[in-house]
Parts: structure tokens; sequence; C-alpha cells
């Protein structure tokens, strides 16, 4: 056996960031940046007016007074958007909008709060000082300035930036396509009726649903009979075009595990027992001519999210060019549990407030690979060491959550049924 740390670190120096790809901005979210992104201009790109009021010369309008307003000719409207050059002569105003060009001769906005607002004659009460509400070119980015770095992922802030600066394709990480496969005799896929000695197909369901909550692109490829012909066939075809494959079952040490049969020798797939509780058969190799990282899961359900989670999850940020690390929190324990010595447990528990504050943390079920009941009701993995055999009540463990924490904090803060949406009151 081998430990999980030594797993995952083999898996990782067989899996390397994708390939660059040009691609529109709209498809670029979530994907991480492959380049430097310079803007090609100034932002922003003319000065414009940071209020809605009238473009004046500061000089002509010092000495305004809530008493004695000050009364300038208005030469006229500029909306956002007006194109023509226009010219202020000293003495005069123009009306002026938010996000327009200020007039050539005109250095201050005075806000249309600070007037009467009148179109043709303007009673000014207040002065401006000079550069007053206009937002200078340049004074956001410079163009040639880096704008958002090489190695950033792409979210709706920096969408915001590259679109200003008129970028509308981006050099990134290629988006990563998952192919999702389910072995098995006994397996039938959802809608169809499970006869006897049958079972409904879960893993090819929860698995397309991981990678795609992981923010990747899977597909389910579909349900394979146990048949050693059929399973090569199959997964020839699928990496041809697929950057991860994942399959579930055949892979332990019953007579009919096919998966196994198939793929031992093959790439550098090797099979191994990992030190760890479930998940304990893991097979991992890189297949055919594009070096395709394929992971070999064990069947039952809960092994299967939990590799996902120790093993795939970190492959497919890897493969993605992202960095992130597992989503952890400590919770203190209120139902104490056994571990198996020698193996790292992975027990689905639930999260609850501790009276200090903090997480506790209680087991949803038992610890067989096949409850899925008790998966469903839990918010994370709870991970105990290899070497502890038992987790007491009071003591602290570590957490994988299973879902965003943001999620469980606002149920835990407001478990309140009736109104699920509801926000906590403001204090509480
Ligand atoms: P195996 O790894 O093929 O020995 O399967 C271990 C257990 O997981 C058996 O009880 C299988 O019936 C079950 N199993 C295998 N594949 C799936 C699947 N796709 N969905 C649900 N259960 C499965
Ligand atoms: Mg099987």
């Amino acid at each position: 056996m081998i430990t999980v740390r030594e797993h995952l670190e083999r898996v990782l120096a067989q899996v390397a960031p994708g390939p660059e790809v040009r691609l529109p901005l709209e498809q670029a979210f979530g994907l991480v940046l492959a380049q430097d992104v310079r803007s090609p201009v100034d932002l922003p790109r003319f000065d414009n007016s940071a209020m809605d009021g009238y473009a004046v010369r500061a000089e002509d309008v010092a000495a305004a007074d809530p008493e004695e307003p000050l009364l300038l000719p208005v030469l006229g409207d500029i909306p956002a958007g007006a194109g023509e050059p226009r010219r202020l002569r000293p003495g005069t105003a123009w009306r002026i909008m938010t996000g327009a060009p200020v007039p050539e001769g005109a250095d201050a906005v005075v806000p249309v709060e600070d007037t009467d607002g009148h179109p043709r004659e303007v009673q000014v009460r207040r002065p401006a000082a000079p550069g007053r509400h206009i937002r200078r070119a340049g004074e956001d980015l410079r163009a040639g300035q880096v704008i958002v770095p090489r190695g950033t992922r792409i979210g709706p802030p920096q969408v915001a930036a590259l679109a200003s600066a008129g970028v509308s394709t981006v050099r990134v990480i290629a988006p990563v396509r998952v192919a999702v496969l389910s072995t098995g005799d006994e397996l039938v896929p959802l809608g169809q009726p499970v006869g006897p000695g049958q079972i409904q197909d879960s893993n090819g369901p929860m698995l397309v649903a991981a990678v795609r909550a992981a923010g990747y692109h899977a597909l389910h490829g579909g349900y394979l009979p146990d048949d050693e012909k059929t399973i090569r066939s199959e997964l020839r075809r699928h990496l041809d075009y697929a950057d991860v494959v994942i399959t579930t079952g055949g892979v332990s040490k019953g007579a009919y595990d096919a998966v196994k049969a198939v793929l031992t020798g093959e790439g550098t797939m090797t099979f191994t027992e990992v030190a760890m509780q479930p998940g304990k058969p893991q097979g991992f190799g890189v297949l055919g001519r594009r070096r395709v990282p394929v992971f070999t899961l064990p069947g039952n359900p809960v092994s299967a999210l939990v590799s996902f989670e120790v093993f795939i999850r970190p492959a497919l940020a890897r493969r993605a060019g992202q960095r992130v690390r597992p989503r952890e929190v400590t919770a203190i324990v209120t139902e104490g549990w056994r571990s198996p010595e020698g193996r790292e447990q992975y027990l689905r528990v639930r999260l609850s407030r501790d009276p200090s504050g903090g997480y506790a943390c209680t087991p949803t079920g038992g610890a067989g690979s096949h409850l899925v009941g008790g998966l469903a009701l839990a918010d994370g993995l709870a991970v105990v060491p290899a070497d502890q055999t038992s987790v007491p009540v009071g003591s602290a463990v570590r957490v994988r959550t299973l879902r965003p924490l943001e999620e469980i904090d606002a149920d835990l803060d407001h478990s309140d049924p009736d109104h699920p949406g509801d926000q906590p009151e403001a204090g509480s």
C-alpha cells in the first residue's frame, strides 16, 4: 500500500497544464490566462465627465455663491456618446452628462445639484476647482500597461477590465473536457427499469456533477459491460478527444474486474492499493498518443466521490493551470467513531455550529462505501490521519467541504426550514 500523499504526487507528476488556445473573451470565463494581457488603449480613452452637470472654466465660476449665483449662457448639450469635438468659449458652459467627452477649453464640471439645471442659461451656485469631476484619459490604465497578468483565472472583474480595453480574444489554458465511463454488468441508466440483481448507475451522473461543479466540462460516455473487448474499444474512442478519462468499477480483485484486465500494462497505468478508507483500489496512468490521464476508480459511489475529491479535483485544476488547495475547516466531533489503523479515513459528516462559534461535526451514517443516503446529508468529509484509530467526542478534525462554505454557513446561521432564502438579521 502507498499513502494518499504518495499516490497524489504520482498522479500530479503525470498531469501537465493543457495546451494554450486563443478564445473569444466571452468563452474565457473561468479559464487561466496564458499570457500577460496589455491594454491597447488608455483608459479612460478620453477626458470625460464624472457627473451630470455643466462643463466650465474653473476661473469663470470661482466667485459663485449660493447667495449670489453666477449666470452663464449654455452652448448646448453633450450627451454620453457624443463624438464631434466641442469648444468652450470663456464665460460660457456646456450642459454635460456622465461619461460624455469634456469640451476643449473646459477644466471643471459643476454638478447639476450646484445649479438651477437650466438648459439655456444656467445659474451656478458653487465654484468648482480646476479638474473637478473630470475623469482624465489614462488615469485608470495606460496603453501598454498589463491589465491582467498571466496565470490569473478570468472572473467577472477581469472580464470587466479586458472588455473595457477592447480585448476581444485572449490566450488561455484550454478548457478541460472529462469523459466519465461507468462499467459493470449490473448497471442500468436512469430512466430505464431495474431488473433483478441490477442497480441504477449513480457514479456516472455523480461524477458528471462533480466535474461540472468544479468548473470543467463533463460528458457521460455511457455504460460499459464487464467485457474486455467493449471496454477496450470504448476507451480508445474516448482517448481520441477527452483531456481526462474517469472510469468506475472493475478495478478490485473480483473475477469480472475487466477494466483492470484491459489496462494493466498499458501506457503508464498502475493499479495500486492506497492506504485510505474508502477508495483503496486506485488505478491511474497516462494513455494513448494524446497522453490522456486516466483514472480508474472503484465502483462504490462513496469511494468514487472520495477519490474524485482527493485525486481528481487537484489533477483537473493542474490540467487547467489553476492553483487550488482543498477547502477545509476544523470541526469539533459531537459523536465519536473508530478509524482503521494505517489508513487515512474520509468519513461523511454534517457540520453544525459549536458553542464556541466554530464548527462541530457529526457522522451522517456508517463508514460503508455503498451508503449514499448518508452521503446526501453530508456537508463534508472528516479526514482522519492514518495513525489515528479513534476519534473521540470533543476532539478536533479537519473537514473537507463537499459544497461551498458560504452555503453551509448560510444554512447554519439561518436554519428556518420555512424560509430557506432569508437573510440572517443584521448583527446576528
Ligand atoms: P466494483 O468496483 O466493480 O467491484 O463495484 C463495487 C460496488 O460498486 C458494487 O456493489 C457495484 O455494484 C457498485 N457499483 C459499480 N459501479 C457503479 C455505478 N456506476 N453506480 C452505482 N454503483 C456502482
Ligand atoms: Mg464491478
